[in-house]
């Protein structure tokens, strides 16, 4: 399972992790749980970032694997264009 972490620092908005709520470390699962039982890829990113990005995300529908990677792509583009995100292929998809 892949596991992108971006050390101390939020990859979305770049800010520092700390313990305030907003800026705690969350790890968001790239296929939601409830859909695939914690089975995929997660991703680091503080708090405030992981609840915006769970907006994007259809709370009642199931999407194809691929949908999951397409909104998390678009919402790194639209918050850190630079952001390096990892070259994916089927394996990583499919795990
Ligand atoms: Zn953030
Ligand atoms: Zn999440």
């Amino acid at each position: 399972m892949m596991r992108y972490r971006n050390g101390n620092i939020c990859p979305a908005c770049l800010t520092l992790y700390t313990n305030v709520i907003e800026h705690q470390k969350t790890e968001h699962h790239i296929y939601p749980k409830r859909f695939f039982k914690g089975r995929g890829g997660k991703i680091e990113m503080c708090r405030t970032c992981h609840n915006e990005l769970e907006k994007l995300i259809p709370q009642k529908t199931q999407l194809a694997k691929e949908r999951y990677w397409s909104i998390l792509k678009r919402f790194f583009k639209k918050k850190n264009p630079k952001y390096k995100f990892p070259q994916l292929n089927m394996k990583d998809i499919n795990n």
